[in-house]
């Protein structure tokens, strides 16, 4: 196959950080090595800094960022549990499919696409679900909800019920204090801010979650009782489960260590930064943005096609003369919307002066 090199500004994966892309092309270990397994214990120490917990019940579950979504209804949903889920997007409706076919009673929360989650009306949607579940950074829309806010206000509210947080475009892009906020279940997936190829979803679990995990899911490959033996040797002896995706874990233990020595703080002003230039350069083109105001995310930036402009023919002239791939929009807004990602190493300025000169002379601004 031919080497193509692209820049991948879409919603999908991102360039990777240069430390994962090494990592992968280091010698392979074998899964039981013990120099891996120190990786592997590793990577889930630096997954609990990168998700601000203590959970112990931290680590990569091998799969893509769906995985982290199954594997969290899977685990935590019984037949029959009232399951309120806020859909302002794709993912959300994702969230609600995959809800159902675990059994959950699900009571969906709509919102207009390119509004946020509304707190209020999730609260509204009924007095004691076992399960609240939203997606942190909408990529389908380019939209940010308050977990924060959502998670505290259902733990006041009642103490038991568990709150269940999409952080696939947000984790190492935006804040998340998974902690801080008391949020339970939350899932992540590499290719986006982490700065890896996609293949992995980052996972966590509070202790109030785990005692109510479901015992025995009906599925085997998702299910954590078995998954924990693999991965944590501290309880009792590592038991084989399944062949544990060694270059990709190498390749995350890199990215991990490379953000955690950027510094979180750093990692997220960059995005910050780097969201700033584009939404101000966009509007300087006369293009305007998608997103609702004030909960626009730095890392996915989603913008109107202008009138008299094909979304397609430009985005595949964006591909051939710049080989920058761009997203189209999700939906209702296919060919009215295009999304552009800033995340992980593409959160820069020269990206973001790459994109907007590109976008410039194709629309001939
Ligand atoms: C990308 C994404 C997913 C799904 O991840 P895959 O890696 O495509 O399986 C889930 N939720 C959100 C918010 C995403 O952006």
């Amino acid at each position: 196959m031919a080497i193509v090199e692209r820049v991948l500004l879409g919603p999908g994966p991102s360039n990777p950080y240069p430390e994962a892309t090494a990592a992968v092309a280091a010698p392979l270990l074998g899964h039981l090595d013990p120099e891996f397994l120190r990786v592997l214990d590793e990577t889930c120490v630096r997954l609990r800094r990168v998700w601000d917990t203590e959970n112990t019940r931290t680590l990569p579950l091998s799969g893509t960022g769906s995985i982290g979504m199954e594997a969290a209804f899977a685990n935590f949903v019984r037949p029959g549990d009232v399951v309120v889920v806020g859909v302002n997007g794709l993912f959300g409706e994702r969230m609600v499919d995959v809800a159902t076919r675990y059994g959950g009673e699900v009571i969906r929360v709509d919102h207009d696409w390119g509004t946020p989650v509304d707190v209020e009306r999730m609260l509204d949607a009924h007095p004691e679900p076992s399960l609240v579940a939203a997606v942190h950074a909408e990529t389908s829309t380019g939209v940010l909800s308050d977990v924060r806010e959502l998670s505290l206000a259902v733990h006041r509210r009642d103490e038991r019920a568990l709150v269940l947080a999409d952080c696939v475009t947000s984790l190492a892009g935006i804040e998340v204090h998974v902690d801080a906020w008391d949020v339970d279940v939350a899932y992540s997936g590499t290719q986006k801010c982490l700065g890896v190829a996609p293949g992995l979803a980052p996972f966590t679990v509070s202790p109030r979650a785990w005692d109510r995990r479901v015992q025995r899911p009906p599925t085997w490959y998702l299910d954590l009782n078995l998954i924990g033996a693999y991965v944590d040797g501290s309880s009792g002896g590592r038991t084989y489960h399944h062949t544990a995706p060694t270059g990709m874990i190498a390749s995350l233990h890199a990215a991990l260590g490379r953000i955690l020595e950027e510094g979180l703080d750093e990692v997220w002003a960059r995005h910050q930064a780097a969201g700033r230039m584009l939404h101000e350069g966009l509007a300087d083109l006369g293009l305007s943005l998608f997103a609702a105001e004030g909960h626009r995310l730095p890392e996915l930036t989603t913008v109107r096609v202008p009138d008299g402009v094909d979304s397609a023919k430009t985005r595949a002239a964006l591909l051939a003369d710049y080989g920058i791939e761009i997203g189209a929009g999700v939906g209702a807004f296919a060919s009215s919307v295009w999304r552009i990602g800033l995340m992980g190493h593409n959160a820069r300025a020269d990206r973001v002066e790459l994109i907007l000169g590109a976008l410039r002379r194709i629309l001939g601004k």
